[in-house]
């Protein structure tokens, strides 16, 4: 069914459609707990309350301390690697997701699937109607929608319908049997006020089929087009000023389309995504680390070796670092 675009009046502002927003649809992502926990054993290089000191030795054989509460069980990389995976997937899917409906591509209307043309009727005197053909042709074109505008009294449509929105409603199916129209109902009041104020209004209504080329953003902003135009003018002049607004829309709004909100979630998604990736295989590679490392006893010395000089933790290890000579056990190293 179509459904509002939007509309004003004289007085009034503009209001927006009634379209509802189908595409904010949300999404919970889970919590990453699950499988791996970040808390399970707390790691540092750092000495904490409460942590046993560990030592490990890097291929070059130096020595390093590493502080944990309690020994990791060995990490498991093939989870590592799933989670990262997963994580990767899923933030950079939200983020795609994201992103596909902040960049709204417009796919044009195949013209030729519908009775499509432009449509202009006025029963009032709105002056040129060339220039403003012109441009709803170009706007036609442009996106497969085909524009119609009709200029009305209020007295054609004030004696049977409640408001002007339920009337260009009905107007829209009495004239198209399709959702590929975009009409737009002009009314001007029978007669001007005694202070010269034209109390006209108006109202867009759009077919949901044209929603594949004119997204919810873009039909708001017609309507803050149309209304500034509608300021301007004159009835007399109306021809001319359509036209503008018609020029304006295709020129400035059909060109770009996007909504900054949605991409900006779409790059937060991305960023989460990387960061979580990041501390997931620093946890890995700390709890590998501290796996590999031994407990430091209680009250041991730095002893070097007395073949190689490389300095090494007593009771750690069996043979040096550096050159794998047997140390000595004892704490004197004699
Ligand atoms: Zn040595």
């Amino acid at each position: 069914m179509a459904h509002s675009s939007g509309g004003g009046s004289h007085g009034g502002g503009t209001h927006s459609g009634s379209h509802s927003y189908s595409h904010s649809s949300r999404s919970s992502s889970g919590s990453s707990h699950g499988g791996v926990s970040f808390d399970h054993v707390r790691i540092s290089r750092r000495r904490f309350p409460g942590a046993h000191e560990y030592v490990y030795y890097d291929r070059r054989g130096d020595y390093h301390y590493i502080y944990a509460e309690c020994t990791p069980d060995k990490p498991d990389l093939a989870i590592t690697i799933i989670l990262s995976i997963l994580i990767l997937v899923i933030g950079l899917g939200l983020a795609w997701f994201m992103m596909d409906i902040g960049l709204f591509v417009p796919r044009p209307i195949s013209t030729s699937s519908y009775e499509s043309g432009i449509y202009l009727e006025s029963s009032l005197d709105i002056g040129d109607e060339s220039a403003a053909l012109d441009a709803m042709q170009d706007m036609l074109e442009t996106t497969g929608v085909s524009p119609a505008v009709k200029v009305v009294d209020d007295a054609v449509w004030s004696a049977n319908y409640t408001d002007l929105e339920t009337f260009a409603y009905s107007e829209y199916y009495r004239m198209f049997d399709d959702e590929y129209h975009w009409l737009v109902v002009i009314s001007y009041p029978d007669e001007t006020a005694d202070d010269g104020f034209v109390d006209w209004q108006w109202e867009g209504i759009i077919g949901d089929d044209c929603e594949s080329v004119i997204s919810s953003e873009t039909e708001d902003k017609f309507t803050l087009i149309m209304q500034k135009y509608l300021l301007r003018s004159e009835q007399t002049s109306l021809g001319d000023f359509l036209a503008s607004a018609y020029d304006e829309f295709d020129a400035g709004v059909l060109a770009t389309q996007y909504d900054v909100t949605f991409l900006a979630i779409s790059a937060v998604f991305a960023l989460v995504a990387f960061m979580l990736v990041v501390l997931v295989i620093r946890k890995y590679t700390r709890e590998k680390t501290c796996y590999k490392a031994t407990k430091v006893p209680a009250g041991a010395a730095m002893q070097k070796c007395s073949y190689c000089d490389r300095p090494y933790v007593v009771g750690t290890i069996l043979v040096c670092p550096g050159c794998g000579a047997p140390v000595s056990i004892n704490e004197s190293g004699k």
